[in-house]
């Protein structure tokens, strides 16, 4: 064992694969872990507009004009890339080739199955990969290209009618030498597909949406990496999102389950769903910027013991309902007849609000594939026990944190930010990580920016005080 080299997954993003020189950024820091004696597993996304193209391909595929047009597209952005790099422009013409046909049959057979949807997303993927290690091999880098359904297997699911298990699949993560072994004497580096996997029978699933983030850190499971590396194009988690919020400031250190609310609350540069891989593996993970190789980003691990709010979140994509009934006190089972409903339809309640005659509660639509004509459903069954009514142009901004009961006082002049707006719904997470507003969506990044200056003054950095940040930077290493 005193020669297996330390292994490092690193996850690059759509915009970090989109052009020659991100590819030099994934390329030095093949070079530089490889010198170090890494072996350093690159998980890749397919190239940023690719997979929503592909969406767009599979919304329109009975339309063969439009098909063609935006194959035309699909193939013009690989090819741009391609010989942005030197190498040939028709590189992945044959994957193209292949959508094509696949395309051309589902128009034929009148069906477009959860399957073939599944199989045709992946090639976004397999194309970025593709042009990757190719390229990488001609720098003289020793290079293994892995397709990543021989590295994940997607645990099996019962059959969704959304077809969750086609193309939100969960993976096992337990570790696997064998696998590690196999990788660490194939090359020096391995390069494969984030968002893709295998089940059981050996078809090609999806991990969701934004689900690279998740075969990286299954990955770095599996592989028992001694790290794993988010590469994106912001330099770490912030305390608000800085797009919106201009004095938003970097963390430097994070807990899991801070870095799994701030993300399932709205931070974007995580997956909520791949915090849980590594916590449980005890990997820490490092968030890491492509625009800015060398910023030292925000790393992520074990708790550092701070009470208190450390982040303002949002989130724009939330269906928020309201279900009536004529008030009783004591009313036996009015929640489970509600909860009982979404679980049917396939909905996880994201946040709720209880009270003898009204409980209210919002849906994560970001997190719901093919979930439009479930909703109407859905809101149909709710008309069999109550009242209910719809809104799809909410919001929620939440301050994020530890212990937050315990800062109750300190909450003070963050409440007077709420006085202008219209708040539909309050609440606070049971694990007491999270206070919730859920407002009107156009009104929520002004919102989050009151809040967090309320919170953290108009300058002052969130920052943990230097004796918890105890972990080294990631620009030490
Ligand atoms: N390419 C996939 C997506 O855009 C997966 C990912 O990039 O995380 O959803
Ligand atoms: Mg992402």
């Amino acid at each position: 064992m005193s020669h297996d080299p330390t292994l490092v997954v690193a996850k690059f993003g759509g915009t970090s694969v989109a052009t020659p020189a991100r590819w030099r950024v994934i390329a030095d820091v093949l070079r530089t872990r490889i010198a170090q004696g890494a072996h350093p597993v690159i998980v890749c996304s397919a190239v940023s507009g690719v997979s929503n193209a592909l969406e767009g391909l599979l919304a329109e595929h009975t339309d063969a004009d439009a098909t063609r047009d935006r194959l035309e597209d699909l193939r013009a952005v690989h090819r741009t890339l391609a010989e942005g790099l030197g190498l040939p422009g028709d590189l992945v013409d044959a994957q193209i080739d292949e959508l094509e046909s696949s395309l051309d049959a589902a128009r034929a057979l009148g069906e477009l199955s959860p399957r073939t949807r599944a199989r045709i997303m992946a090639a976004g993927e397999l194309m970025s990969t593709r042009i990757g290690a190719t390229w990488l091999t001609a720098e003289g880098i020793d290079v293994a290209w892995t397709d990543a359904r021989d590295l994940l297997t997607a645990e099996a699911l019962e059959d969704a009618p959304d077809g969750r298990h086609w193309l939100s699949a969960t993976c096992g993560f337990e570790r696997d030498e064998a696998l590690r072994t196999q990788l660490l004497g194939a090359a020096s580096a391995t390069l494969t597909q984030g968002f893709i996997a295998h089940n059981p029978q050996g078809d090609t699933v999806l991990l969701g949406r934004g689900g690279s983030d998740t075969s990286a850190a299954y990955l770095a499971a599996r592989l028992g990496a001694d790290r794993l590396e988010i590469w994106t194009d912001v330099d770490g988690l912030y305390s608000a999102n800085p797009r919106a919020v201009p004095t938003a400031r970097r963390l430097r250190r994070v807990s899991y389950a801070e870095a799994a609310n701030m993300a399932a609350l709205g931070a974007k540069v995580l997956h909520p769903r791949c915090i849980g891989p590594v916590r449980q593996a005890g990997i820490p993970l490092w968030i890491k910027s492509t625009q800015d190789p060398s910023a030292t980003g925000t790393v992520i691990g074990v708790d550092h013991g701070e009470d208190g709010i450390r982040a303002v979140t949002s989130r724009k994509q939330l269906a928020f309902f309201t279900m009536r009934r004529d008030p009783t006190w004591q009313p036996v089972g009015f929640l489970a007849d509600v909860t009982a409903r979404f679980k049917a339809h396939g909905f996880s309640i994201d946040l709720i609000s209880t009270s003898s005659g009204v409980i209210q509660a919002t849906v994560d639509m970001a997190a719901a594939p093919l979930a439009d004509d479930a909703l109407d459903r859905l809101m149909a069954d709710l008309e069999t026990v109550c009242t209910p009514t719809l809104r799809r142009d909410v919001a929620s901004v939440s301050l994020v944190g530890r212990n937050l009961r315990g800062s109750l006082p300190d909450l003070g002049p963050a409440m007077e930010a709420l006085e202008a707006a219209r708040v539909g719904m309050v609440t606070t997470g049971a694990n007491d990580a999270h206070v919730t507003f859920v407002v009107r969506a156009d009104e929520v990044d002004e919102l989050a920016t009151m809040l967090h200056g309320a919170v953290f003054g108009r300058g002052a950095a969130p920052a943990l005080s230097s004796a918890v940040v105890r972990l080294a930077h990631p620009g030490a290493a």
